[in-house]
């Protein structure tokens, strides 16, 4: 396959005004500027007006939350949690795979070609939660990189989340050794690869923290988790703990080129360089943060230190019907207005968007560019619309437009996912109503077990 014609934006190397890229099964053969030399057999696709990127990677979601998204509009996050949990303790496998269904199908019409998951709460007998979101990534095709998460500290032990949504540590470490056993696949063209993801320090005892990352390190699998997302939590850990929440990780062995953590919103110069120095990488989530009032990372100060940053669009319960698109956009005005219009530039944006992801993923020299080796995760985006076509940078206008431009295809591997803005492996519309049956079936279930919308969260 030939895609000829086209803008190329390859992240690593020099743009292309006019070009090919040229793949042989799974991976990019050759990329080259001007007109694609004749090869009888293969199938080509004009890209003209087109502007081929990587495939976007999304490095933080909860993919059930998009049943639960819309509650607790004003809250912060730890407002917000106590109220989620609540909804949460009801859900069942058939409430995460219409979740994962849509907001799967959702990330890719976005670009998406590779998404992690933090999947974290794991009621007692309500089916097999993990399989049903890996189920769901794989009808998609899209690569999925699902992290097991758990909770061990309750109320009763000093922690945020409600004993009824915990587990205890022993069940949380034999049920992700067994998922990694079942489902982690190492190789290049992997598109399942398993991480170990306690939630946060304030609902995970140190014990389980040590154990995960030593389980995770026996095992090879990648470790994440939530840390300094608020003001809050770092409250939390000065009383409980006697640190700020970088310090604990730090002592609990949790900095390396094998971890990336979400938010990271209040870090201190030394937490920067502590990031930088030891390959620890951050997922940026502007568009929650901003919903929950968290506060703006330091993304520029961080890059400029050296520390590696991707993009996620968190769960939808706390950004709801975000793109991963638009979080380009999202990030690149958060530092702008914090920092001046030098802060972050287009290109930077869409570098955090795409090798950012690969490397807090481990998958750096798999994805993340459009390079002759690396897998042919390919997002191809119609930049000649009317209305657009008066930006004749093809780049800016991705990054700076509130309107994301049409996706003409997206590739995974070689693979079309999304043509001309529509799901190509699954029915779209299905995949929609089945994320709203989702979040119908949850909320139900939540009211059967006396949760109460009016009273518990809009109080
Ligand atoms: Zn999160």
């Amino acid at each position: 396959m030939i895609i000829e014609n086209v803008y190329i934006a390859p992240v690593v190397g020099t743009e292309i005004p006019s070009g090919y890229v040229r793949i042989e099964g799974d991976r990019i053969a050759e990329v080259g500027s001007g007109p694609a030399p004749a090869n009888p057999g293969e199938t080509r696709i004009d890209g003209t007006g087109c502007l081929a990127t990587p495939g976007l990677v999304n490095t933080h979601h909860h993919l059930y939350q998009w049943a639960s998204q819309g509650l607790a509009q004003d809250a912060t996050l730890f407002e917000w949690l106590v109220a989620s949990y609540q909804v949460w303790a009801a859900m069942d496998a058939e409430v995460v795979k219409g979740a994962a269904a849509a907001g799967l199908g959702y990330l890719a019409l976005s670009g998406c070609t590779l998404s992690s998951d933090h999947h974290y709460v794991f009621p007692k007998g309500r089916g097999d939660l993990f399989a049903a979101e890996i189920e769901a990534a794989r009808e998609l095709g899209i690569r999925f990189h699902p992290a097991r998460g758990s909770m061990d500290r309750g109320q009763s032990q000093g922690g945020l989340p409600p004993d009824v949504v915990v587990e205890d540590r022993d069940t949380v470490l034999a049920a992700t050794s067994e998922a990694i056993d079942a489902y982690h696949d190492p190789s290049f063209s992997s598109k399942l690869r398993i991480a170990v993801a306690p939630c946060s320090p304030f609902s995970v005892t140190a014990e389980l923290m040590t154990d995960a990352a030593e389980l995770a390190r026996a095992k090879g699998v990648r470790l994440h988790t939530h840390l300094a997302e608020t003001l809050d939590e770092d409250e939390h850990c000065v009383e409980a703990f006697g640190v700020r929440p970088v310090d604990y990780m730090e002592k609990l062995g949790w900095l390396g080129p094998d971890v990336w953590f979400a938010h990271t919103v209040h870090l201190s110069d030394a937490d920067i360089d502590k990031f930088a120095a030891t390959g620890t990488g951050a997922a940026h989530c502007p568009s929650s943060n901003g919903r929950l009032g968290a506060g703006i990372a330091r993304v520029s100060e961080m890059l400029r230190r050296g520390a590696n940053v991707g993009l996620g669009v968190d769960g939808n319960a706390s950004s709801e019907l975000t793109t991963l698109s638009g979080e380009m956009r999202q990030a690149l005005l958060f530092q702008r207005a914090a920092h001046g219009p030098t802060a972050l530039t287009a290109r930077q944006a869409l570098e955090m968007a795409t090798m950012g992801g690969a490397r807090n993923l481990g998958r750096a020299g798999e994805l993340g560019s459009l390079e002759a080796g690396k897998l042919a995760d390919i997002a191809l985006w119609r930049v000649d619309s009317a209305f657009a076509s008066a930006v004749e940078d093809p780049v800016c206008q991705l990054v700076f437009a509130t309107r994301q431009p049409p996706l003409a295809r997206l590739l995974v591997g070689g693979e079309i996912v999304v043509e001309n803005d529509e799901l190509k492996t699954v029915d779209q519309d299905a995949s929609g109503r089945a994320g709203a049956e989702a979040h119908r079936r949850l909320m139900r279930l939540a009211r059967e077990r006396g949760f109460s919308v009016a009273k518990e969260v809009h109080t």
